[in-house]
């Protein structure tokens, strides 16, 4: 996997479908571009601003006894 740093905002958003190759390399596709044209099918990275980004609520630390909550 890419260092966060190169992909940007994709990494943590809710649209982001990461495809990994038979070599190994994976490749971030939006999924918003199958919706909307306006976005590219294969963002160039790293993606640092972009009106389509949802924080994917997987990501979440709240609420769900995640990481940082006092049992
Ligand atoms: S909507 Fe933007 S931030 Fe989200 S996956 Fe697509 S290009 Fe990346």
């Amino acid at each position: 996997m890419p260092e966060p740093d190169s992909v940007g905002l994709c990494r943590t958003c809710q649209w982001m479908r990461a495809v990994t190759n038979r070599r190994g390399s994976t490749f971030f596709r939006c999924g918003r571009a199958d919706l909307d044209a306006r976005f590219p099918r294969y963002p160039a990275l790293p993606v640092l601003q972009c009106i389509g980004y949802e924080k994917d609520r997987s990501d979440d630390d709240t609420g769900r006894g995640g990481k940082g909550q006092v049992p």
